[in-house]
């Protein structure tokens, strides 16, 4: 069953080791540097569990995205589910609990995949399916190396336990050493599972092991980036990193022990890899990471105008042909989501039910890493240095001398300078502040690097009906058409 965004922020208290300006955290509810974020996922929780948004969210007392689709209908479904929670953050929460939700409903779909002569981790792959669907649990992820030298492969690092390895076997389980990067909100997590995305080189058996722990498990440890919550002067003045800052922690295991019913792959480079690509996992993931992206989109698109129309530029020609550009992108995003889903292809031949379509998903990555710069770029060029020339905060415009001075300089004819300096600190939380930055290189990496999924589009986005249209016409003509 659901939990309340309640029940939600209790579970967070368990111990768990986070490190930030070199302090341990005590408890991520309470914490200044991640309080308001806690909230603000503890928000969706309560859409979820019980609101007017419940229908929509959930299907039989569980979130949607445990749901294995067996339909397009289904699949529809499970992104106006994705819509409402990405609305929520207004795009700015990308690892919601329905991100990996998706994921683990991917393994559910074609748990064969987990099954090897060696080691069958199918049982441990649906287990963590039902377990997480059943307990409704916040599922994060760490899939990649950390960059150290990446022209070696894990094992063959300088040091034996930079990435995570197994170093022991004990009774009922292994022993885990090593670390991951990045895990997105992995500090406000239930469990977070350990892989790798990426292929791994032969001889990289040891750190060809994927699992999923609790958050609190003794010897995890999660070193926090800045957080930009903490750095927040309040929501007023930065109403986006105040509250919707998710976090990037590099995580290190020391010598953590992990049962083996949460062991899903063991020492195989093949399966550890393949079970991303070769269920719905990632398929499942780009589903809810478009919607979301298109959602950002809206929101940016919604500043601009809101920015134009208090500048009274909105009518200017040129203005008005940027935001058309603005939309244009936004239809963009949404045609990637509706085409994917359209596209639709069976799993394991309908048995593991359907997933978005392969290449267009797969492109999505590619549309968005390009298209979200240009868009940020645009909206900045429409906002002009009324994005700079603000009051350092709100207490400006609550002061009693300083205050009429702001009211008069710092307006728009139908803006009042409070509505005006609120639209502007929200346009720059989202555009130009250490958040927004942070946000540009999400937008271009939380999928992987460039150079990976502009390779994989190559190889599987469809390659071989392009050249065999263009040989069609080649071969429709020579050279006795010379005259
Ligand atoms: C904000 C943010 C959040 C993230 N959250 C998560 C998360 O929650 N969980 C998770 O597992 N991962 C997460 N990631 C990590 C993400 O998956 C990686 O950033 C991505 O896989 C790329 O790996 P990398 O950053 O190590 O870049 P690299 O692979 O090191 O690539 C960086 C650049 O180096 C060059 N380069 C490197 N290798 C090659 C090569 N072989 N050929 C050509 N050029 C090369 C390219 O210019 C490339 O763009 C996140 C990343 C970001 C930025």
């Amino acid at each position: 069953m659901t939990r309340s965004g309640h029940d939600y922020l209790a579970s967070l208290r368990d111990g768990r080791e986070i490190w930030l300006d070199g302090e341990r955290v005590g408890d991520v509810t309470s914490h200044p540097a991640f309080r308001n974020t806690a909230a603000s996922i503890a928000r969706l929780y309560d859409l979820a569990h019980d609101s007017a948004h419940t229908p929509v969210l959930t299907q039989g007392g569980v979130h949607r995205a445990y749901a294995i689709p067996r339909s397009y209908e289904d699949l529809v479904a499970r992104r106006e589910a994705y819509k409402v929670w990405a609305e929520a953050s207004f795009g700015f929460l990308g690892r919601t609990p329905d991100y990996m939700a998706g994921g683990a409903a991917g393994f559910a779909a074609l748990p064969a995949l987990f099954r090897t002569e060696s080691y069958d981790g199918s049982a441990a792959a649906l287990a963590y399916h039902r377990r997480l669907a059943e307990g409704d649990l916040y599922p994060t992820f760490t899939l990649t190396n950390p960059q150290t030298d990446r022209t070696r492969s894990a094992s063959e690092q300088e040091e034996d336990d930079l990435v995570v390895r197994v170093v022991a076997e004990k009774d009922g389980g292994i022993v885990v050493r090593g670390a991951k990067m990045i895990g997105t909100a992995a500090v406000f997590g239930n469990e977070v599972i350990v892989g790798t995305i990426e292929p791994l080189a032969p001889q990289d058996v040891d750190h060809a092991v994927c699992f999923s722990v609790p958050v609190g498990t003794p010897g995890l440890r999660f070193l926090s980036r800045t957080s930009y919550e903490a750095r927040a002067r309040s929501v007023f003045d930065n109403p986006l990193s105040s509250r919707f800052d998710e976090n990037d922690a590099l995580l290190v295991c020391d010598d953590v022990f992990v049962p083996w019913e949460r062991v899903l792959t063991y020492r195989n480079v093949d399966v550890s890899f393949r079970m991303w690509w070769q269920t719905p996992a990632y398929l499942n993931f780009v589903h809810q990471a478009a919607t979301r992206f298109w959602t950002k989109l809206e929101f940016l698109t919604g500043v601009a105008i809101l920015i134009t129309k208090a500048n009274n530029t909105y009518e200017l020609p040129p203005v008005t042909q940027a935001i058309g550009r603005l939309l244009g992108k936004v239809a963009q995003a949404k045609a990637f989501v509706l085409a994917a889903e359209a596209s639709y292809e069976e799993v394991d031949g309908g048995r593991g039910g359907v997933a978005p379509g392969k290449d267009i998903s797969y492109a999505q990555r590619i549309m968005a890493g390009e298209l979200y710069p240009r868009a940020v770029q645009e909206v900045k060029l429409l906002a002009g240095g009324g994005l700079i020339q603000l009051p350092a905060s709100g207490e400006d415009l609550l002061h009693p001398e300083i205050g009429p001075l702001v009211r008069k300089y710092i307006r728009s004819p139908g803006t009042p300078a409070e509505d005006r300096v609120k639209l502007l600190k929200l346009a720059w939380d989202a555009l130009g502040s250490e958040f927004a930055g942070r946000h540009e290189q999400y937008e271009r990496f939380y999928h992987g690097a460039p150079h990976v999924h502009l390779m994989q589009q190559a190889w599987e986005g469809g390659a071989p009906a392009c050249e065999a249209l263009a040989r069609t016409c080649l071969d429709g003509y020579g050279l006795e058409r010379t005259r």
